[in-house]
């Protein structure tokens, strides 16, 4: 008698995700819009920590993202080293409208992430999208920070756009390298 298998469980992997930024720039509105679908107009002060969960299914792999989301008004500069320390993957989001302003605190983060990260998958995030009719003047930005605009994802907590792309596209991220390294 030939002996049935069902399908193999798909492999588990637990990750913590972080997402970096000036405050403002809808670090918390990314969270809400990937998570519970909603958006809000109203500036979220995040006390502490807060951690989110969201489980993304790919071919034989889930991957849960535990999405680490902090304080609105600390200076994200000082983000403590335990908020950084052991993340998988970091979403460094800057506003699109404020692109002057909201890049460099990433690029700071970003630096202070991989000394303790060194392995994280990296995401930039070009959130409020919304608000963009042009992007040449953001493309220029971006180029002469020395950062690819085709790394970047275009996003919008308000109409949605982007929003599960870039976390899905983190996702994989995520599971490739755990594949590498085992
Ligand atoms: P955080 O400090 O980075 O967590 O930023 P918040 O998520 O609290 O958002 C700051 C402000 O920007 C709030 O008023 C949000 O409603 C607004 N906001 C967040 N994302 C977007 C977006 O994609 N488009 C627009 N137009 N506003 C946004
Ligand atoms: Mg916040």
């Amino acid at each position: 008698m030939a002996v049935v298998t069902g399908p193999q469980a798909p492999a588990l992997i637990r990750s913590k995700v972080v997402l970096l930024g000036a405050p403002g720039v809808g670090k918390t509105s990314l969270i809400r819009r990937f998570v519970h679908q909603t958006f809000s107009e109203e500036h979220l002060t995040t006390l502490g920590v807060k951690v989110d969960r969201k489980t993304v299914s790919l071919p034989g792999v889930n991957v849960v993202m535990l999405l680490w989301d902090m304080h609105g008004e600390t200076v994200d500069l000082e983000v403590p080293a335990a908020y950084l320390r052991g993340s998988a993957a970091v979403l460094l989001v800057a506003d699109a409208s404020r692109l002057d302003q909201t890049l460099a605190p990433c690029q700071i983060l970003l630096e202070r992430l991989l000394s303790m990260s060194p392995n994280a998958a990296v995401q930039w995030v070009m959130n409020k999208a919304d608000l963009i009719q042009d992007w040449e003047p953001a493309a220029a930005i971006l180029d002469a920070a020395g950062i690819d605009i085709g790394a970047t994802v275009k996003t919008s907590a308000l109409d949605g756009r982007g929003v599960e792309d870039v976390f899905s596209s983190v996702a994989s991220s995520i599971a490739g390298r755990a594949t590498a390294g085992s």
